[in-house]
């Protein structure tokens, strides 16, 4: 596994002295847009890199991936499938159905992670594209509907649900999200789910905007023909809906970043430069896991520039020069 005879500049001489157990130059835990991205770039420039995938990418209940140049609509199983099969022509690049279950740092350099099958695996370097979680409302009736006609993004699935009565559910960032949806329909109202703590100009806003707003608690939603039909209140009333925008707080789905030594930003997502470098040297991240703005098209362009960076690095400290993209400031 370890003589790459055909790209001079990366013989590392170490590889004759590898462990018996494997050490990577890449490992990339998580096989979502992001993961694949990275690895798709990394294998086109022969870096043996293995990714480590759990296979619960966080859109696969969606019926389409809405906003994804060359695959609008595209069922996200099949986007992993082929993402898979792309990376099929690469031979310094594996994926592995597996579950990471814990990682250090090691000392020298290096990572050291752990797998629920029992594997342990060592890595230069370490990208995480381990998504987040979304953190759905638990609210009866609204689980067959996640992805489709109660969605948490507009830009995912706005267009689907264009021109139909529809509902912002929570008064977290209600506001903003009432009238961003407004640009798909008309016909929005603001579900607080209870009292509302809105001031006099926020109230003034979506009265100007034609935004009703009501405050009846909420019990669930009902559906027809898989699709949402009402959405009902505590009081035993309902309101007739084609689509409800939900707010879904993102959050880590495992201690793994932080068991590396990386650190999160106050939104919880790993800090990283704007190239996807977090804090650890060798330690980056891409996707949901560290962005700002969750969607696949991002994934896909954090992925393909963390792993070009990521490269650049390796050259830069194999021939003991300054990276050709600054690394961060140690913090
Ligand atoms: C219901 C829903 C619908 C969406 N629809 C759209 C849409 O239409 N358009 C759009 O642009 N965006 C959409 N999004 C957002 C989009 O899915 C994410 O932004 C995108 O999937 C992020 O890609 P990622 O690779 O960072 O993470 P993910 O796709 O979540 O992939 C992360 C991968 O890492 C794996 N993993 C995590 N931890 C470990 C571990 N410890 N060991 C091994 N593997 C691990 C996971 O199992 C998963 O396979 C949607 C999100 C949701 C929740």
């Amino acid at each position: 596994m370890w003589s790459l005879e055909h790209h001079g500049v990366m013989e590392h001489t170490d590889r004759q002295d590898a462990p018996a157990d494997e050490r990577w130059e890449v490992v990339i835990v998580g096989g979502g847009a992001a993961g694949l991205s990275a690895a798709l770039v990394l294998g086109r420039a022969r870096r043996w890199t293995l990714v480590l995938d759990a296979g619960e990418q966080s859109n696969r209940p969606a019926h389409g991936i809405g906003g994804l140049l060359g695959h609008d609509g595209l069922p996200p199983a099949e986007l992993y499938r082929k993402g898979r099969e792309e990376l099929r022509a690469y031979p310094s690049v594996e994926v592995r159905d597996a579950r990471v279950t814990g990682g250090a740092p090691e000392e020298g350099g290096g990572f050291v992670l752990s797998t629920a099958d029992g594997d342990v695996v060592r890595a230069e370097r370490v990208v995480l594209a381990t998504g987040m979680t979304y953190a759905v409302p638990d609210l009866p009736g609204l689980a067959p509907l996640w992805g489709d006609t109660a969605f948490h993004c507009p830009y995912c699935h706005g267009w689907e649900a264009r021109d139909g009565a529809l509902a912002v559910l929570g008064a977290d960032h209600g506001v903003h999200r009432a009238l961003l949806l407004q640009g798909w329909s008309r016909d929005v109202v603001l579900l607080t789910d209870g009292p509302a703590e809105l001031d006099d100009a926020e109230r003034s806003v979506l009265w100007s905007a034609g935004i009703p707003v009501v405050e009846r608690p909420v019990a669930g939603v009902t559906a027809r023909d898989g699709k949402l039909s009402a959405v009902v209140f505590a009081d035993g009333g309902e309101l007739p809906r084609d689509g409800l925008l939900v707010f879904t707080p993102l959050a880590q789905r495992t201690g793994l970043a932080e068991e590396l030594g990386a650190v999160l930003d106050e939104r919880g997502a790993v800090d990283v430069d704007g190239f996807g470098r977090t804090t650890v040297p060798g330690l980056y991240a891409a996707g949901d896991v560290s962005t700002l703005m969750p969607q696949v098209a991002t994934a896909v362009a954090e992925g393909s520039r963390v792993a070009a960076v990521l490269n650049g690095d390796v050259l830069a400290e194999h021939h003991g020069i300054a990276p050709m993209i600054p690394a961060r400031a140690a913090a």
